[in-house]
């Protein structure tokens, strides 16, 4: 009984991480965003049937890998596509944090059409009233390792969703990930 109890604790802290999502990592971190963008897209196709919370972070990475790669269709396709499932996950606040990232991230990259498209698609998958007590709860002032010491995923704490005041959970992968 004792082991099976450890057995399920290993399990929630330590989630077994795809090898292709630690590849997809490396080729982001290396800049090899062509690559990243097909392997990001694959792992967020997996991931809608089998890990549902981890597929709009896939295809919002995607759609980065997709932007810095010169393939902007594509990355609006892919933020389109995760932004549409974090509204129909009714994970609004992360919703409206992560698009407003993406929309800065776009206009910096002079891509203000293509911005304008994104803002659209926030706003018709945001219900009419957000919770904003939500949104000042995820706020934290503690600081995270800079990847995922799990599948070294880049870890923004403006990005992540905390499990309590000192951890927060990798987007990519589930694994806890503490502050220092
Ligand atoms: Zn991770």
């Amino acid at each position: 009984m004792f082991r099976r109890a450890r057995r399920m604790l290993n399990r929630i802290a330590r989630p077994n991480v795809p090898p292709m999502l630690r590849r997809a990592n490396q080729f982001m971190a290396n800049g090899d965003y062509a690559n990243a963008e097909s392997t990001f897209y694959e792992l967020a196709g997996r991931a809608e049937n089998k890990f549902p919370q981890h597929a709009p972070a896939l295809y919002i990475q995607a759609g980065r890998a997709a932007i810095l790669s010169n393939q902007t269709q594509k990355g609006i396709a892919h933020f389109r596509s995760g932004l549409t499932l974090l509204g129909t996950e009714r994970r609004f606040a992360r919703l409206e944090k992560i698009g407003n990232i993406i929309l800065n991230e776009l206009r910096e990259h002079g891509l203000n059409n293509e911005a304008d498209e994104i803002e659209q698609v926030i706003k018709n998958n945001l219900p009419t009233f957000t919770n904003q007590k939500e949104n000042s709860a995820t706020k934290k002032q503690v600081t995270l390792p800079t990847h995922c010491p799990s599948c070294g995923a880049i870890v923004n704490s403006n990005e992540v969703e905390w499990l309590d005041g000192v951890t927060a959970e990798c987007d990519y992968c589930g694994s806890p990930i503490r502050a220092s």
